[in-house]
C-alpha cells in the first residue's frame, strides 16, 4: 500500500515527474496558457488513472528551481497538479511562493487530503472520487468545509450508477452553494453526449467539461 505522504528531503526540495506548458484541459480556465507542475507519488488507485507515471521516479528538485523553471514559461497560470500533490509536505510552501510571486495559481488534489492548509489565494479544484474511479471510501468530506466561491469541485462520471451518486452528493452536501461544480465523462467509459442528457433533464447545476487536451493531443504526456 502506497505511504499517504511522501518523506520531504531537506532544503524544501519535491520530488518532481514534469513541468510543461501547455494550454488548460479542465477547470473554469481550460483553454488559459497554463504551467503544469506535476508532483510524483500518489496513494490513490483510482481505475481510470491517466497519470499513473507519476506514481513513481521524477527528480528531486530544489524549490528556487522549480520557481526559475515557472518563470521561463512567462505565463500567468500554473496549476499544481500529480500524482497528489499534497502528498508531499513541501507542496503547501511551492504553492505560496507562487501566490507570493504574482501567479494565479491553482491546485488538482483527491480530495483524500486535507486542504485546509493550503495558501486561500489557491484555487483548489477538488475531485470527490466516485464509486467508478474505486476510491470513494478516500473521499474526505470535511474538506469541504475549507473551499469557497472560487474553488471548484470535479466528479469524473464513469456510468450512470456514478451520475447518481455524484447528483446524490450534491444535493446532501448543497454543493453548488458552496463552488463551481464540475462534471467529467471518464474517457472511454462515459459517453459525453449521455452525460449531458442526464444534465439537461435534472436541470443539474454543474458545468459539464470535456478534456481539452486529449481532444487536442490525445493521451500525449508533456501535453
Ligand atoms: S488521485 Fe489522480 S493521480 Fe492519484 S490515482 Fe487517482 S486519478 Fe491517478
Amino acid at each position: 500500500m502506497p505511504a499517504d505522504v511522501i518523506a520531504t528531503a531537506p532544503g524544501d526540495r519535491l520530488r518532481i515527474t514534469e513541468i510543461f506548458h501547455s494550454l488548460q484541459g479542465e477547470s473554469l480556465t481550460a483553454g488559459c496558457p497554463t504551467v503544469f507542475i506535476r508532483l510524483t507519488g500518489c496513494p490513490l488507485r483510482c481505475g481510470y488513472c491517466d497519470t499513473d507515471y507519476a506514481f513513481q521516479g521524477g527528480e528531486w528538485m530544489g524549490l528556487e528551481d522549480i520557481l526559475a523553471r515557472v518563470a521561463s514559461y512567462r505565463t500567468r497560470y500554473v496549476t499544481v497538479t500529480g500524482g497528489e500533490p499534497l502528498a508531499q509536505k513541501s507542496c503547501l510552501k511551492l504553492l505560496r511562493k507562487l501566490c507570493d510571486g504574482g501567479y494565479t495559481v491553482s491546485l488538482e488534489t483527491s480530495g483524500a487530503l486535507a486542504v485546509d492548509e493550503v495558501d486561500p489565494r489557491v484555487v483548489k479544484v477538488m475531485d470527490l472520487k466516485t464509486p467508478g474511479s474505486g476510491e470513494a471510501a478516500r473521499n474526505r468530506y470535511e474538506n469541504l468545509d475549507a473551499l469557497g466561491r472560487a474553488d471548484q469541485v470535479k466528479f469524473v462520471i464513469c456510468d450512470r450508477e456514478d451520475y447518481l451518486w455524484a447528483r446524490g452528493i450534491i444535493g446532501r452536501y448543497r454543493l453548488d452553494a458552496i463552488c463551481e461544480v464540475l462534471f467529467s465523462p471518464s474517457h472511454g467509459r462515459q459517453e459525453p453526449a449521455e452525460l449531458a442528457e442526464w444534465i439537461l433533464e435534472d436541470r443539474l447545476p454543474v458545468r459539464l467539461q470535456l478534456q481539452l487536451h486529449k481532444q487536442l493531443w490525445g493521451n500525449e504526456r508533456g501535453r
